[in-house]
């Protein structure tokens, strides 16, 4: 009736014996337990940050190899028929007349903890209209790409300053709601046109950054303008009609001796400035050197 899983294994690291609670946290009997070992890749286990966590690093095999208990792991395994598990593992070497003769694993199983903990997490950093990343979560990510450009000067990331255009006739027009719902689909156009490792923010009403690692200016302004014309010629369809909106882009490119990310931040919102007051619908980068803003418009 214990809460805790307890596991006995032998010193080749095979379950030999496991308790009530173990084997309904893990979703074995103990007939499809004997036998199985920490190696087995079964368990298809992760770390918390969902790396893989190799079998000869789990905790009853670190504490197998090194006769040392390893306590206050985290690992998450696959459970037939459930959504991954997670458990708080430690174990404890015993030893025998001297010899280090099986181990003996305790765990809890933490899984609500854990999906509790990552959606406050979740919540904490992403928009609630939009779920792209707010304010907060994109600047903390602009800062370390800075941190990381200024340690690394060989590296190249930028910045997009995104405002919709006349954004504020949507609203008069169709309503809030509608100028909500455009909003959604501008920002998922959005995480449409760039990739994986980019991080698109709504950091304003209908303001937008993005932060583009690994990106030449050159690179960025050809997505900028990709961006902007997917924007151009998507409207949202709307009660038997589309609403169409078109957003201006400012491009900036991190340099290595900027003296921080308000700098970038800057320059982008200058160049998107530019690209407001020459008819918006455009693309405009200004480099870091040079005081002259660049026409980028491709379309
Ligand atoms: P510009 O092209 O110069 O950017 O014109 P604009 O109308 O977009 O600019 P302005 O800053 O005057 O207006 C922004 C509008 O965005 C005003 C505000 O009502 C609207 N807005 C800001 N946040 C939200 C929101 O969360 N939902 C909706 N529906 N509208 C919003
Ligand atoms: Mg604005
Ligand atoms: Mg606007």
């Amino acid at each position: 009736t214990v809460p805790q899983g307890v596991v006995y294994q032998d010193a080749h690291g095979q379950i030999t014996s496991a308790n009530q609670a173990a084997q309904r946290i893990l979703g074995l009997t103990m007939d499809q337990l004997q036998g199985r070992s920490s190696v087995d890749p079964h368990w298809e286990a992760v770390r918390e940050d969902g790396s893989p966590f190799p079998g000869p690093e789990h905790p009853a095999m670190q504490a197998l190899r090194t006769g040392q208990p390893v306590k206050d792991v985290v690992m998450g395994i696959s459970v037939p028929g459930r959504d991954r598990t997670w458990l708080m593992v430690t174990a404890t070497p015993i030893f025998k007349q001297g010899r280090l003769a099986q181990v003996y694993a305790s765990f809890e199983d933490i899984t609500q903890r854990i999906r509790l903990g990552n959606e406050l997490q979740r919540q904490a950093t992403t928009d609630d209209l939009t779920g792209v990343a707010n304010r907060r979560s994109l600047m903390g990510r602009l800062a370390s790409e800075f941190e990381r450009v200024q340690r690394h000067p060989h590296l190249t990331c930028c910045v997009l300053a995104l405002d919709l255009d006349l954004f504020k006739g949507v609203n008069d027009t169709w309503g809030h709601a509608a100028g909500d719902a455009v909003l959604l689909h501008a920002a998922r156009l959005m995480g449409r046109a760039t990739r994986q490792h980019d991080l698109v923010g709504r950091t304003g009403g209908e303001e937008f950054t993005i932060v583009l690692p690994d990106t030449s200016a050159d690179e960025a302004c050809a997505l900028a303008d990709r961006l902007r014309h997917s924007i151009a010629v998507t409207p949202l369809p709307h009660a038997g009609v589309g609403i169409s909106i078109t957003v201006s882009i400012g491009v900036s490119l991190i340099a290595p001796g900027d003296t921080g990310i308000d700098a970038v931040l800057a320059r982008a919102d200058r160049a998107l400035y530019q690209a407001k007051a020459q008819g918006r619908n455009q693309v405009r980068r200004l480099d870091p050197q040079s005081r002259t803003i660049t026409r980028t418009l491709i379309g």
